[in-house]
């Protein structure tokens, strides 16, 4: 790997040096434990992969340990596709959890400390409506008023919300509210929902728990039974924080033995923590959309093949695309973890990518869009081969022989009848070195009806090839080719930028993110391809010389027919406009 996939700055950021700090006086014991907790509803992008970045990054720099815990306490939404998607990504993203756990192997935990807090007085079943509980909770300028509910008695509460678990009650007959302070200041605080009925099938415990419990009463609990010591999360949970500690403070989880025997069901050990929760700004990239809503939208509508098309900012999308995760994980790394939110260049993404993949891809020779050359000088049969080295920088890549004979595919713009200004290739009368053979003057072409022309006639200056005296004449353009006869065909798919405008959910001009999609972000091109590059693996990224880094795509590419995905190109033509 290269220096941006192991430089890790230990010191880094802020919730690095908090993780310190603890240590330093003893809390948990110095223990550090983080989980990433996706909602299994879509696809993880790389906003997703910070957050990963930095949980599993944060238990490897102080030897703690991190957990994959699915958050499936919104049971409409949740799929096990996306379950079974989220570990294979995360994997592939280079991390491994130390346990897998659904918050949703913790129902029985959190019915018992929801009975806790009932029995405590500290919450209530209340059966105004969601219309009225929206009225009564008041807004940010003025407090909330208590349900005509919250006065119940313990005995009542409890009969009601065991009668809730029962299933007696429709969807939305009632709820489990926490009794905290309707006037609070902050709204979380106000009474929040900790309850909802809602008889739908869950894609883990099925049809057993007609009552779900919400976000944030069921993550801290989670964290706190799994031993979590420090909770990461992004900046939009801040206000919740309150909420986190006041359920953590009231249920005073060590104190429960009713839960022990429930969390050795659950595959728990040790004691619960009280874990601390801290904000990070999420990541955002420019010329991307990154809400899961978003993207199923994108795939829903069919403006992209799928979720792991790739154009999506998603991991099975990059993955596809042939983006390397130590490009990913040095991006993240670089960018760095504050409390402030910003934007970054997608351009800098690339950059991490160019940098693995030049250390990292073997070089090829492909012709993308081809214009016939045919050596004059050289006999109808002429076949030989020639020994490129695999790697400029590298020999332990290497080499291949490249077979080589009269007739090549060179790229139609490497040859100009009326050049542009400052061209160095081949023009009609010109010259140009071609790739490891030596150089040929361009005597002649040949055209179609419509006087387009179909082929460039050379000759080949014999005393140019390797080993002759004149190996090291110098002229100005150096050109790749393949050789016609030997070259295969292959399909490759060329990929842009999915939005046109930097920005796609400014919705400021009355148009949407669907309205900026770039319509040319996609397109295939039949192409030849020296037959060591048709041979790669699924999933290998070659440097195709002079074109950019191109992926064998991990579904369709075949020896036979190989199929390749433009990663990215060599330079950042994009930021020149
Ligand atoms: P989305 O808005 O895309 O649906 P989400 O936050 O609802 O994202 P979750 O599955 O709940 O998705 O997220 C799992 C974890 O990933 C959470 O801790 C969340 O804060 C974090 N996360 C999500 N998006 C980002 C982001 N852009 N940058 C950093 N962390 C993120
Ligand atoms: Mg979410």
């Amino acid at each position: 790997m290269t220096d941006a996939t192991t430089a890790a700055p230990a010191a880094g950021n802020f919730i690095r040096q908090i993780v310190v700090a603890d240590r330093a006086v003893g809390k948990h014991g110095g223990r550090v434990k983080t989980r990433f907790p996706p909602e299994p509803n879509g696809y993880l992008h790389l906003g997703h992969a910070k957050s990963i970045c930095l949980n599993f990054g944060i238990a490897a720099d102080f030897g703690g340990r991190c957990n994959l815990r699915f958050d499936d306490t919104n049971p409409a939404r949740e799929d096990v596709e996306y379950v079974d998607a989220i570990q294979a990504d995360v994997r592939w993203l280079g991390f491994e959890w130390d346990s897998l756990h659904h918050a949703s192997d913790y129902f029985e935990i959190l019915y018992l400390c929801a009975e806790k807090l009932i029995r405590d007085g500290k919450a209530f079943v209340c059966d105004l409506s969601a219309d009225e509980v929206r009225e009564y909770r008041g807004t940010l300028t003025e407090p909330g008023r208590n349900s005509p509910w919250r006065e119940r008695s313990v005995e009542e509460n409890l009969d009601l919300f065991r009668r809730m678990r029962a299933g007696e009650f429709a969807d939305g007959a009632r709820t489990l509210r926490a009794k905290i302070d309707m006037a609070s200041g902050n709204i979380n605080l106000r009474d929040p929902t900790l309850y909802r009925i809602r008889k739908v099938t869950h894609q883990n415990t099925g049809d057993t728990w007609p009552i779900y419990p919400m976000y944030d009463y069921a993550h801290c609990v989670s964290d706190a039974v799994e031993g979590i010591t420090h909770s990461l999360c992004t900046l939009e949970f801040e206000d919740h924080r309150p909420l986190y500690d006041w359920c953590l403070d009231q249920l005073d989880l060590p104190s429960m033995p009713e839960i022990v025997e429930p969390m050795r069901r659950a595959g728990l050990a040790g004691p619960p923590s009280r874990p601390q929760q801290i904000e990070f700004a999420r990541g955002n990239l420019d010329y991307t959309v990154m809400s899961k809503r978003k993207l199923m939208a994108l795939v829903a509508d069919g403006l992209v093949d799928g979720w792991d098309d790739p154009r999506m900012p998603t991991l099975a999308g990059l993955r596809r695309r042939g983006f390397p995760p130590a490009a990913i994980r040095a991006f993240w790394e670089r960018a760095g973890v504050t409390k402030q939110n910003s934007v970054i260049e997608f351009s800098v993404l690339e950059g991490c990518v160019r940098e693995v993949l030049d250390a990292n891809a073997p070089r090829r020779m492909a012709v993308l869009d081809p214009l016939k050359l045919v050596i004059t000088n050289l006999g109808a049969a002429h076949e030989e081969t020639i020994e490129f080295a695999n790697h400029p920088k590298n020999p332990d890549f290497g080499t291949r022989r490249v077979p080589f004979s009269r007739e090549l595919w060179i790229e139609r713009d490497d040859f100009f009848e009326v050049p542009p200004k400052g061209f160095h290739r081949l023009v009609p009368g010109g010259e140009v070195r071609l790739r490891g053979v030596g150089i040929v003057r361009c005597t002649d072409v040949a055209r179609d009806a419509d006087g387009r022309v179909t082929e460039v006639r050379c000759t080949l200056d014999a005393d140019t090839r390797a080993g002759m005296p004149g190996a090291d004449r110098k002229v100005k353009g150096t050109i790749h080719w393949v050789s016609a006869k030997h070259a295969v065909a292959a399909e490759v798919r060329l990929y842009e930028r999915l939005f046109t405008v930097a920005d796609p959910d400014d919705t400021s001009d009355g148009k949407t993110y669907a309205d900026h999609i770039n319509r040319d972000s996609k397109r295939v091109v039949q192409a030849w391809i020296e037959p060591a590059g048709a041979a790669a693996q699924r999933e290998h990224v070659l440097q195709f010389e002079r074109l950019g880094y191109f992926v064998a795509d991990l579904a369709d590419h075949a020896d036979a027919k190989p199929v390749f995905n433009r990663t990215v190109t060599l330079r950042d033509s994009f930021a020149k406009g």
